[in-house]
C-alpha cells in the first residue's frame, strides 16, 4: 500500500491518499490546492473517508468528490456537519458559506470497508467531536484530531467530551507499539511512542 501525505497550504492539516492495486481512498481532503486536486485526477478513488466533519478536514470535499466520483464516508454523529456552516465550524475559519455534501455511506463503530486488497476498520473514537473516527489499515492508524504526536485534540467544542476523548485514546493504545499513527495535524508517530509520553496520561489523572 502506498501512502501519500498532502499537508494543506495554510491550515497545517494532513490529507492522505492511500493506494493499493490501483484503487485509492482519500482521507480528509481539508483544503483545495492544485497539488492535491491534480493527484486526485490521476487516481481511481473508491472512497473519501472523513475522520470528522470540521471544516479544516472537509474544505476540499466538494471538489474531491466532483473530480473523483468517490463515495463520501462519515460517522453517523458527524454527518450533519457536512451541510452546516456553523456545525462544521467554517465560520471559525472566516468562511460563511459551504457547498453542502450529502454523505454516501454512514459509518458506525467496527464497520469495515475494502479497497484494493486492503480492509479498513472503522473505530468510533469520540471526544474531539461526537462522530470522530479512526481508520485502521494494516499497521497504520489515521487518527484525525483524536490523537496527535505528544498530545491530543481539543475537547471543548460543542459536541466534544473530555472523558470520551480519554477513553478513545485508551482504545487506540491497545494497538501494538509498532503501529504507525498518522494524525490530522503535524507529524506522524507510533503507538509505542505515544503510550509512554503523550500528554493525555496527565489529562487522565485530572478528570
Ligand atoms: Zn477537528
Ligand atoms: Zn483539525
Amino acid at each position: 500500500m502506498k501512502i501519500e501525505k498532502f499537508p494543506s497550504p495554510s491550515m497545517n492539516q494532513n490529507c492522505f491518499i492511500l493506494t493499493d492495486n490501483n484503487e485509492s481512498v482519500i482521507i480528509d481532503p481539508g483544503q483545495e490546492n492544485k497539488v492535491l486536486l491534480d493527484r486526485i485526477k490521476e487516481l481511481n478513488v473508491k472512497y473519501i473517508l472523513l475522520t470528522h466533519g470540521h471544516y479544516d478536514h472537509i474544505g476540499a470535499l466538494a471538489a474531491a468528490k466532483k473530480l473523483s466520483g468517490a463515495k463520501v464516508c462519515v460517522h453517523a454523529l458527524d454527518a450533519d456537519k457536512l451541510s452546516d456552516v456553523s456545525k462544521c465550524m467554517a465560520d471559525a475559519f472566516g468562511i460563511n458559506k459551504i457547498e453542502k455534501i450529502e454523505p454516501d455511506i454512514i459509518l458506525n463503530d467496527n464497520d469495515e470497508l475494502t479497497f484494493g486488497s486492503k480492509t479498513i476498520k472503522i473505530l468510533h473514537t469520540p471526544g474531539h467531536s461526537a462522530g470522530s473516527v479512526s481508520y485502521v489499515i494494516d499497521n497504520h492508524i489515521f487518527t484525525g484530531d483524536t490523537l496527535f504526536c505528544l498530545t491530543y485534540g481539543r475537547y471543548d467544542f460543542f459536541d466534544g467530551d473530555v472523558r470520551a476523548l480519554v477513553a478513545s485514546i485508551d482504545r487506540l493504545m491497545e494497538y501494538p507499539d509498532e503501529y504507525v499513527v498518522h494524525p490530522g495535524h503535524n507529524i506522524d508517530t507510533t503507538i509505542g511512542a505515544e503510550r509512554s509520553r503523550n500528554r493525555y496520561t496527565r489529562l487522565k489523572r485530572i478528570i
